[in-house]
């Protein structure tokens, strides 16, 4: 089936790493045109080579999506660069794994900062071009956290659940623009966010560790979900062929959601 975004252009943010970078090259393959970014310039530069497209395809910037003012450059240059933005993946971020007693209010203001800056300022940036496109869709990275907390995460869970509420919000505040707003929420998936943590030290090798940890969390597919599983469900709630879907949210968590909505 043709997804009908080729010649598209999508603004992902955190297009270095993991999802993102899936979600970037997903897109590529679809013939959309890429605006990305991350902190790390020599990452995003490697990301850019290994993607084999050139600068009419795909545009990178180094920002942190905290940064309004550097964000808002991002979105106009990339904005200016294709001739306009069609639809917006906010992915860049992190989880904070901590419990309540090592939490300071530092860390709660930190994290609410990451993920409300994280969906809000890429969308002030690129809201008027959003705007004046025909099929307009943004897609928000979020976890199953958000409906099902967990006290190991307990900044990050309170979080994600706030960033649910505002996606669905912003579904019926956009919907007069003609701009669709939809969440992807995400189980385990195996990036960065998990080697990062296999580094810590376990003495088992990667995929012992991921069977247990997949066992652990009661993952019903029994593993890990890969970047790739969830790009391809990013890339068709930016497709126009999903027209008719806003303000939904969809778990790609090979059955780690306990919930039935
Ligand atoms: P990765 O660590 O593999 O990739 C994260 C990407 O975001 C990198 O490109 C990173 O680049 C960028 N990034 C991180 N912080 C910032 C920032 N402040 N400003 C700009 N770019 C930033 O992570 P994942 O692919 O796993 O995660 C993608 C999203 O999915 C995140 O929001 C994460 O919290 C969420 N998620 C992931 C889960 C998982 O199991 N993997 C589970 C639930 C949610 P750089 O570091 O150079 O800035």
């Amino acid at each position: 089936m043709d997804l009908g975004l080729a010649d598209r252009t999508v603004l992902v943010t955190g297009g270095s790493s993991g999802v993102g970078l899936a979600t970037v090259r997903a897109l590529l393959d679809e013939g959309a045109k890429v605006a990305t970014c991350g902190r790390d310039a020599d990452r995003l530069a490697r990301a850019a080579e290994h993607s084999g497209a050139g600068p009419d395809r795909l545009f990178t910037a180094v920002c942190d999506i905290r940064d309004t003012a550097a964000v808002h450059d991002f979105g106009t240059r990339a904005a200016d660069h294709f001739g306009g933005i069609d639809g917006l993946v906010n992915n860049a971020g992190q989880s904070r794994m901590k419990r309540l007693d090592e939490t300071t209010m530092d860390d709660w203001r930190d994290e609410l900062d990451l993920k409300f800056a994280g969906v809000l300022n890429p969308l002030a940036a690129v809201r008027e071009q959003l705007r004046a496109s025909e099929q307009a869709a943004v897609v928000n990275i979020n976890a199953v956290l958000a409906k099902q907390p967990e006290p190991r995460l307990i900044t990050t869970g309170a979080a994600r659940a706030g960033i649910l509420n505002l996606s669905k919000a912003l579904a019926t505040e956009l919907a007069p623009e003609g701009i669709r707003v939809n969440s992807v929420c995400l189980g385990l998936v195996d990036t960065g966010q998990w080697t990062r943590r296999y580094a810590a030290g376990s003495g088992l090798s990667y995929e012992e560790w991921q069977a247990e940890l997949a066992a652990d969390r009661g993952v019903a597919l029994g593993r890990l979900g890969r970047a790739e599983e969830v790009a391809y469900a990013v890339v068709t709630l930016l497709s126009p062929r999903a027209s008719y879907i806003t303000g939904t949210s969809l778990d790609v968590c090979g059955g780690v959601g306990r919930g039935i909505l």
